[in-house]
């Protein structure tokens, strides 16, 4: 079962994995002119959490290029994708949860019930139309029930347990760049 506690960890569990997808950019030579990649963070203020963040990012250390390579971030999602993966996190919490937690994990996120049933409504209807899950599905046998959204896919990655969480975090990271959040516009949130 998942046993942290929602607020902070849950949160810092989100930054790892932004700082792993980082690494991933960061262990790679400039795509442009194969420079070495030097960090050049930033700080944001993502969607839903209070405060800044650090946005991960990299430049090109080479004369001349210099261009930035910004990874993808669970954190700093489009707008519209956020709240999808919360619920992925609520979702696994979910389980063996009593209500009272519920409410409480439902008040740190400061979503309605309303809300949480419509985002529940985006994995069922529009997650799995776009482009990257149609592509992303034939890669798991036996097939992940698409009506059983998002928990089927939460229980298959083993979310209960941190590592497994992680892994489904990573594996939803292409989901929030530009090309794929296209695909996604459909959710209208809070
Ligand atoms: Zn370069």
């Amino acid at each position: 079962m998942f046993h942290i506690s929602m607020n902070q960890n849950v949160l810092q569990l989100i930054e790892k994995a932004d700082q792993d997808l980082a690494e991933l950019v960061h262990n790679q030579p400039c795509p442009h002119c194969g420079g070495k990649l030097h960090w050049a963070n930033y700080t944001r203020h993502p969607r839903g959490l209070s405060g800044k963040a650090i946005r991960f990012s990299l430049c090109c250390a080479q004369e001349g290029c210099r261009r930035r390579q910004t990874p993808e971030s669970i954190r700093f999602l489009g707008r519209k994708v956020y709240p999808g993966l919360i619920v992925v996190l609520v979702s696994a919490m979910n389980n063996g949860l009593c209500p009272q937690r519920i409410a409480e994990v439902r008040k740190t996120l400061a979503v309605s019930r309303a809300t949480l049933n419509r985002w529940r409504k985006w994995w069922l209807n529009q997650f799995i139309q776009t482009r990257f899950w149609k592509a992303a599905r034939a890669r798991f046998m036996p097939i992940i029930s698409e009506s059983a959204m998002p928990a089927s896919l939460c229980q298959r990655f083993g979310a209960d347990q941190l590592s497994g969480m992680l892994n489904l975090l990573r594996f939803l990271g292409p989901i929030t760049t530009a090309s794929q959040g296209n695909n996604l516009g459909f959710m209208r949130v809070v």
